[in-house]
């Protein structure tokens, strides 16, 4: 098993230079991925250092050569770099831009890749399988590349996506790591945890980043994190807002913008029907059902005076109604 693993890294490592030595040294590799990055606003250095590559809009380009090179197609096909249907096989990633995913340590775990016009059927992005190197709830994307800054600044910016993290480091913001498409996992917060407990959320300014927003508070909050969130402009992501803004004020932005979960979720109520009693109710117990997720006495009582103050409404309902919900628990 342990020998089964370490071939699958080194397929995916062969991949990985496979995949670059296309970008940067094939005619088709740069006309096509070199400048489709370059139009994305990544310079070489940072195109170089995330290892990006381009797969070849060829069937089977890539399979064809690692069998040349001796790897068995039955582990290329385990990590899901080949795929085998009726005896014939194919490359899982033709025609796309590809950013290689690498474990905590640097390892090649697999691959996101990315169509280049998004007017094609095709999903804008696909990922490699789960393989027995590769457990997607278990990675964050860019982990490997933020750990250092991660535990110097002591905070971790989450973002959804792997051009969001890219952007942000080329704009010398570091500790920034992203779920990649998945839901945030337990495993993914515990990953982040080893290195500090402060998260801010910078999910995309738009539904569904709201509501990706919204599940992952309560996910961090029971793991015992602090958790903040900054929403971006609507149509924004942190990629493209790092493209439009120097550092100094992306990082301005950062700070001032940066909401705690309660003011977050009132913010949430106030845009959508700030005088309605009802839904000003389902927000306070919203808020709440947050609170009870909380391990730490101390914090939810913090929490519990600020959603009073916020809400304008008393400490004693409040406590009370945390109760009903933590009665269950011990
Ligand atoms: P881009 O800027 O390249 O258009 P993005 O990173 O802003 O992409 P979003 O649409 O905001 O992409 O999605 C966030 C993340 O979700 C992506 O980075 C990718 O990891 C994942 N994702 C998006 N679309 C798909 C898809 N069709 N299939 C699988 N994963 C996807
Ligand atoms: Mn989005
Ligand atoms: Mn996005
Ligand atoms: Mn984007």
């Amino acid at each position: 098993q342990a020998d089964e693993r370490e071939s699958l890294f080194l397929i995916n490592e062969f991949a990985r230079d496979y995949f670059e030595r296309m970008l940067h040294e094939t005619q088709l590799g740069k006309s096509i991925g070199l400048s489709y990055f370059k139009e994305r606003g990544f310079t070489q250095d940072t195109i170089k250092k995330f290892h990006l590559g381009y797969s070849p809009d060829v069937w089977d380009a890539f399979t064809q050569e690692a069998i040349q090179k001796g790897y068995k197609l039955e582990l290329l096909e385990k990590t899901g770099l080949s795929i085998v249907k009726e005896n014939k096989q194919f490359d899982r990633f033709k025609g796309r831009v590809m950013f290689p995913i690498h474990s905590m340590s640097g390892r090649t775990l697999g691959f996101g890749g990315r169509i280049l016009r998004t007017d094609k059927k095709a999903a804008k992005y696909l990922n490699s399988p789960e393989s027995p190197v590769y457990h997607k709830s278990q990675v964050l994307y860019g982990l490997h590349y933020a750990k250092q800054s991660m535990a110097k600044e002591d905070r971790c910016y989450l973002v959804e996506g792997y051009t969001d993290v890219i952007q942000m480091h080329q704009a010398g913001i570091e500790n920034v790591v992203s779920s990649s498409g998945t839901a945030l996992t337990e495993q993914q917060i515990r990953l982040i945890l080893r290195l500090t407990k402060n998260i801010t959320v910078l999910f995309d300014g738009d539904e569904a980043g709201m509501r990706a927003a919204l599940r992952g508070i309560d996910l961090i909050l029971a793991q015992g994190l602090n958790v903040k969130v900054c929403t971006f402009p609507e149509g924004e992501d942190p990629d493209s807002f790092a493209r439009k803004h120097p550092t100094e004020d992306i990082k301005a932005f950062l700070n001032n913008k940066a909401q705690d979960f309660i003011s977050f979720k009132a913010s949430l109520l106030m845009k959508e029907s700030a005088n309605d009693p009802i839904q000003k109710a389902a927000t306070i117990r919203d808020m709440v059902e947050s609170i009870a997720k909380i391990p730490d006495r101390i914090q939810q009582e913090i929490y519990l005076q600020e959603c009073s103050r916020i809400m304008d409404i008393s400490e004693n309902v409040l406590y009370s109604s945390l109760a009903q919900l933590t009665a269950g628990q011990s």
